[in-house]
């Protein structure tokens, strides 16, 4: 009959307006408490009834399945072996496979060798073009690259500030595992434990992600810029006898308020060399 379906929405909605004030008893008005757990007990299963979300001042619970702009995620800062080290190899592959083609990374050559290092020197997104569909951390195949659950990006700059480079991207192992912990447990069972794939093919040939020949010469390569130019046949003789490279012509601070990272002009001297290097192959190609 014409005109059920209308009574019957109506009805539904009659029951929620009810239902709203019941809840409230129920809880007894404690949802209006600036209390967390309260808030969160009004959004679960056991809740009934409407109620409006005093946004900014509350926040939906976001789902661990939530997705918004990718980040990079790095080794716990107060890991003991390696401190903030990049889980990214810089293998390219969420830069392939991302539509809208929103992903650069520049790869890190070994200062020392000259040699391609796996990990990146530069990484940029820019959140304004991501469509935030998941694919690079889907692809990814060392989980270097999550999807995060920070929404409130928005700005008045549409020019620079939504093109986030590493320092921006990079965000420590365990916040994922805070934001995300089943998957982050999954995803642990299926590499073979916690730590990174390559810490754990280094542990398993017995020497530690520290030990490995491309720490070694980087190792090297910064106690040679910390040391000053005179004293470097000194720091020379504590090498192996293969390693002939002449010491830095000019010694830059091996410092910086972050021990596990160069200093900031030494990252930006690299930044801006990695880029020259970009565009000149660039241009070579045209
Ligand atoms: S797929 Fe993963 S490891 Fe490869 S470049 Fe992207 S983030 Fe880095
Ligand atoms: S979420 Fe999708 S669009 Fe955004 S960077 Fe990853 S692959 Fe590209």
């Amino acid at each position: 009959m014409n005109g059920i379906g209308f009574i019957k929405g109506m009805l539904l909605t009659l029951r929620h307006f009810v239902e709203s004030y019941v809840d409230d008893v129920r809880y007894g008005f404690k949802k209006y408490s600036p209390n967390v757990d309260n808030f969160q007990q009004r959004q679960g299963t056991q809740a009934a009834g409407v109620f409006t979300v005093q946004y900014p001042d509350e926040k939906v619970a976001m789902p661990e399945r939530f997705r918004f702009v990718p980040f990079l995620v790095v080794e716990d800062y107060d890991h003991p072996e390696r401190p903030g080290k990049d889980w990214c190899t810089s293998c390219g592959i969420c830069a392939k496979v991302c539509p809208p083609q929103c992903i650069w990374i520049v790869r890190s050559n070994d200062p020392a060798t000259g040699r391609p290092v796996p990990e990146p020197e530069a990484f940029f997104i820019d959140i304004d073009i991501c469509m935030n569909c998941g694919f690079c951390a889907e692809y990814c195949p060392f989980d270097a690259i999550k999807m995060d659950h920070d929404y409130e990006l928005a700005s008045y700059d549409r020019t620079t500030s939504h093109i986030f480079d590493k320092d921006k991207l990079s965000k420590e192992f365990k916040y994922w595992k805070t934001i995300a912990p089943n998957r982050a447990i999954d995803e642990a069972q299926a590499r073979g434990g916690w730590e990174h794939k390559d810490a754990q093919k280094a542990a398993r040939r017995g020497g530690g992600a520290a030990d490995s020949k491309r720490e070694e010469v980087r190792a090297r390569k910064e106690e040679e810029q910390k040391q000053p130019v005179a004293s470097a046949p000194v720091a020379q003789e504590t090498k192996p006898a293969a390693a002939e490279t002449p010491a830095p012509a000019a010694a830059t601070s091996g410092g910086g308020e972050k021990p596990w990272t160069d200093s900031e002009e030494e990252r930006e001297r690299r930044k801006q060399a990695a880029l020259a290097r970009k565009a000149a192959r660039a241009s070579k190609r045209e």
